[in-house]
């Protein structure tokens, strides 16, 4: 019995519970470790399986899904796509590199997502494209915005990176649109470590982004007529990604836990506002625990996330709204945005850990420290 200090709580541990290790050990049994390897044919259909869509395409990651996504349904120069300004930057440079241009949308301020009312109003003649992200573990209100796709003929893409596994209104998320893309990263739902997934039941983006994922070789080998990426996902990342799909259901049922868990340790506290545990038509799978800081703390989240890290317990800040980024404020981008909901998400926002693997006793003692920083 060691009499130091508790022992630091990280902010995610993943779990491997299923058949990764078998799965791994088969490729090195094989020599099968490159992306030419059979798990990332059977990992791409398992995964597209399981969001009932009829295409998987690998990536390397979140962000690749995202490029190639906007490259593969053509938004380029003149078009502006409309997303929220609370999400991570992948979404917007996505857009900007592309050369079209990201109209932002204010945060619901109790879902965090974004607001399809905002997103009726910004719709012009020149929005080619709405880019969907569920934010945390509760989804986008997506009935409205579908109603706005076949009204003014737009595309859909919806970035599902924080909600994997999870259904909005009995249809799974990441079915929507032309296209979804998902991360794999090592905090999300199923990961591999670093990877990521475009879905589309679309035989023609199928195939586009295939090509775009690598280098659009073509026949005869290396004479291209098109620039595409070397974004592919090894057959070792692969294997680990089959034995997450094959164990999402559980995986789901486990972050709901956490969040109920929480949910009644902190109930208490009247200075801090949790997540929505449900809304009419989903119900939380907690991404993340995202906790937003009431006024009355007087403090805001870097100075708490300090507080809670003397204690031994790591946490994260919210997203970083897009129209105040430094870089893109610098490329005179969003001069004009106001968005305050996400503005105040941002200053006040953090999350405690809640990945797969903190256990039971360290979930309570996070609860105990957030009650003496709030209470004591
Ligand atoms: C994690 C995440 C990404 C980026 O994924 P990476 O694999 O880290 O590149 C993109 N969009 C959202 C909403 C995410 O949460």
């Amino acid at each position: 019995m060691s009499n130091g200090p508790p022992a630091f709580i990280p902010v995610n541990t993943p779990v491997f519970e299923g058949n990764e290790r078998r799965y791994l050990n088969e490729c090195i049994d094989t020599w099968w470790i490159s992306s030419e390897g059979p798990f990332v044919r059977r990992f791409e259909e398992e995964f597209a399986r399981s969001m009932g869509r009829r295409f998987g395409i690998s990536v390397s990651n979140g962000t690749d899904a995202l490029y190639l996504a906007v490259r593969a349904l053509g938004i380029g120069k003149g078009d502006e796509v409309i997303m929220p300004a609370f999400t991570i930057i992948s979404c917007a440079q996505a857009v900007i590199e592309a050369g079209a241009l990201p109209v932002l949308v204010d945060s619901d301020p109790v879902t965090w997502n974004m607001r399809p009312d905002q997103v009726a109003d910004r719709i012009t003649s020149r929005t080619k494209a709405i880019m969907v992200v569920h934010i945390y573990g509760l989804p986008v209100d997506m009935d409205p915005i579908l109603e706005l796709v076949d009204k003014h003929g737009l595309l859909l893409l919806e970035d599902n990176a924080e909600c994997i596994g999870q259904s909005y209104r009995n249809r799974v998320c990441g079915s929507f649109g032309h296209i979804s893309t998902f991360s794999f990263y090592a905090n999300k739902h199923v990961t591999t470590g670093e990877g990521g997934m475009v879905l589309t039941d679309d035989p023609e983006l199928d195939k586009v982004c295939r090509s775009l994922r690598n280098l659009c070789f073509e026949d005869p080998r290396f004479r291209h007529r098109s620039l595409g990426w070397n974004m592919r996902l090894t057959n070792l990342q692969a294997a680990v990604g089959l034995a997450q799909v094959e164990r999402l259901e559980i995986t789901v049922q486990k972050k709901r836990e956490m969040g109920r868990r929480y949910t009644a340790g902190l109930r208490g506290l009247d200075a801090i506002t949790l997540p929505l545990e449900s809304t009419d038509y989903a119900e939380n799978v907690y991404w993340v625990y995202g906790i937003v800081l009431g006024d009355e703390t007087g403090m805001e989240a870097p100075a708490f996330m300090k507080r809670l890290r003397e204690r031994g317990i790591d946490s994260r800040p919210f997203f970083w709204p897009m129209h105040e980024q430094p870089v893109f404020r610098e490329m005179g981008l969003f001069i004009h945005d106001s968005h305050p909901v996400a503005e105040r998400l941002a200053r006040r926002g953090f999350y405690p850990p809640s990945g797969l693997g903190l256990k039971e006793e360290e979930q309570n003692r996070v609860i105990v420290e957030l009650y003496r920083i709030l209470d004591g």
